[in-house]
């Protein structure tokens, strides 16, 4: 990320919202960003992740940089990249979780994929509710199905805004296992959002905004 800038405008005002960014996140790295609300991080994580795009400045990944990309491509190296949890799920509502873990398989164009989906609900202890659609599921559960969503294309980097923010202490506790589970064995790189700091202070490194700027960056002891 370097010298990343993002304004919106609105009312004829304009609303700096991430002013001069500028960081790097290491492979197989695990990194919380944290901060008070409306600072910036889930602007920051979304740009980070190509599903928006800045206003001026560079976001590359895996070293595709993401400016000038149409939103096509950017989906491309996201499909190919990229596990995004959402803060809210963001599972499609008409799909039942087994679809909704089989949609980035189908847009990677994989064969045999069922399997595969239920492997992965089973992973986060979901086999028994595949059927089911999101509004049939409490909170937990949806995140839960999100994570398997987030997974399923085996993604080189997981980028989750509030990964437990909505779950009782033991579903966090096997949410948060699941997530560092996969940095891990398979190596992923982690980048968290999260007001939790017990949550952050698991990860290698804490970077804080305030206002939309980058205010510290530090180690932690998990770094050593
Ligand atoms: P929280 O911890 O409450 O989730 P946050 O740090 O993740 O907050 P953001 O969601 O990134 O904060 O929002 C940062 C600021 O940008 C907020 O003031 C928000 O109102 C503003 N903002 C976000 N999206 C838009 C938009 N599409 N148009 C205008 N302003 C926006």
């Amino acid at each position: 990320i370097a010298n990343l800038n993002k304004t919106y405008k609105s009312a004829g005002r304009t609303l700096t919202v991430l002013d001069d960014i500028n960081f790097a996140i290491g492979a197989g790295s695990t990194n919380a960003i944290v901060g008070p609300s409306g600072s910036g991080k889930t602007t920051l994580l979304g740009l980070c992740a190509g599903l928006d795009s800045a206003t001026s400045g560079i976001v590359e990944l895996s070293g595709v940089n993401f400016g000038g990309l149409s939103e096509d491509k950017r989906a491309q190296v996201r499909n190919q990249y990229v596990g995004f949890i959402f803060q809210n799920f963001q599972l499609l509502p008409t799909l039942t979780a087994l679809e909704n873990v089989m949609v980035p398989l189908e847009l990677r164009g994989e064969k045999n994929i069922k399997p595969r989906a239920l492997d992965l609900l089973d992973k986060v202890g979901l086999a028994s509710r595949g059927h089911h659609y999101p509004a049939q599921l409490s909170g937990g559960e949806q995140q839960r199905v999100s994570l398997a969503r987030a997974f399923s294309n085996s993604p080189k980097i997981l980028f989750a805004d509030e990964p437990t923010g909505n779950l009782d202490a033991e579903t966090s506790e096997k949410v948060v296992k699941l997530i560092f589970d996969l940095n891990k064995d398979a190596g992923t790189t982690l980048v968290l959002v999260t007001h939790d700091l017990e949550l952050a202070a698991k990860t290698q490194r804490i970077l804080r905004i305030k206002g939309g700027k980058l205010v510290s960056d530090e180690l932690t002891a998990k770094a050593v």
